[in-house]
């Protein structure tokens, strides 16, 4: 297993120095040396927990864990305060910016080890959570609540340029008589063979395919135009066919096929995902009633602004 990754932030050296002495044995240490480098350092070591001075020249550390327990990326990291400070009022002011704790200066070697073994441990198990909450247990790929937490994550972060956003959703042809003919496990069987097959044809890092449900599956393909995302699709639907899984009761092949539904559009803020989860589902439908084994693709329309009419000259 990785070792934790432990972020300490002070602006004196000698604090940094000091606190990694007591953790390297036991965590991987990054560190930044005022409040306003600290969410780029976040973002590149993606610390387990933050270890974070109050009192720091420029922006102190109430106002860096403020900012961080807004960001939806780094939300989700436990920050322990490490200060000077001991009123019990700079305590309650250091819970409410967001921290899960505080130890006061100097530190003691034994309490900061203590206290940092408990915090990664919560967070390690809140992530294995919601790794479980999040995975379908069949075939290992992200489930539908991911799903929507990826897909609006990813409009929201593509709509600042306006960049292309695809979107596919697939179905297996003719399941329920697949199911009926070789039975549930071998159907089980045939989900996972698709699902594997599936993850194996995502070409980039940011590329994802989940399961949406039931014989049903889906793909994100963020900065994808319609025509990359038409490939990918056909890909996909290529290979389903070529695994050769027989299926003596489909009424379009002897294996196993998908119908594929794609949609594409730039991303915007006042658009919401919905738009694409059933444009993508109105396509596959529509391959469903012509044909199935097929793929079927739309572009997203912008809704224009609407014109002004022209207003009629007065008489006389
Ligand atoms: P179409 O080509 O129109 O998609 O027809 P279909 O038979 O695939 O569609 P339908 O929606 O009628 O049937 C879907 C079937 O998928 C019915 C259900 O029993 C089966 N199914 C859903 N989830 C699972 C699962 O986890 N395991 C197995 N073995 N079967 C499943
Ligand atoms: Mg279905
Ligand atoms: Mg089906």
């Amino acid at each position: 297993m990785t070792r934790p990754v432990i972020m300490i932030v002070d602006d004196e050296i000698a604090n940094i120095e000091m606190m990694a002495a007591v953790l390297e044995d036991d965590y991987e240490i990054c560190f930044a040396r005022s409040g306003a480098a600290v969410p780029g350092v976040a973002m590149d070591a993606r610390p387990d927990l933050i270890l974070l001075d109050i009192v720091m020249p420029g922006m102190d550390g109430y106002e860096v864990c403020r900012r961080l327990k807004r960001d939806p990326v780094l939300c989700d990291i436990p920050v322990i305060f490490t200060t000077g400070l001991n009123d019990p009022e700079d305590e309650e002011r250091g819970f409410e910016a967001g921290a899960v704790d505080y130890v006061t200066k100097p530190i003691q070697a034994i309490k900061l080890r203590s206290r940092v073994g408990n915090h990664v441990e919560l967070k390690r198990m809140r992530d294995q959570l919601s790794a479980l909450a999040t995975t379908d247990a069949l075939t290992g790929l992200g489930n539908r609540r991911l799903l929507e937490e990826l897909l609006q994550s990813q409009l929201h972060h593509l709509s600042a340029k306006g960049e292309w956003l695809s979107f596919i959703m697939m179905d297996i042809d003719f399941f329920k008589q697949f199911n009926d003919l070789y039975g549930h496990l071998e159907g089980d069987d045939c989900l996972r063979r698709v699902a594997h097959a599936l993850r194996d044809a995502m070409r980039r890092s940011d590329d994802v395919c989940l399961r949406y449900g039931g014989e049903e599956f889906a793909c994100i393909l963020p900065r994808t135009d319609h025509d990359g995302a038409l490939e990918v699709a056909e890909t996909i639907r290529h290979r389903i066919e070529a695994l050769g899984i027989p299926h003596k009761g489909s009424g379009v092949s002897p294996v196993v096929t998908i119908s594929v539904g794609v949609a594409t559009g730039r991303s915007a803020a006042d658009l919401s995902m919905e738009l694409w989860i059933s444009t993508a589902d109105a396509m596959l439908y529509q391959g469903k009633r012509t044909g199935r084994n097929q793929v079927t693709g739309h572009v997203i329309e912008l809704p224009r602004p609407v014109e002004r009419a022209e207003r009629p000259r007065a008489a006389g």
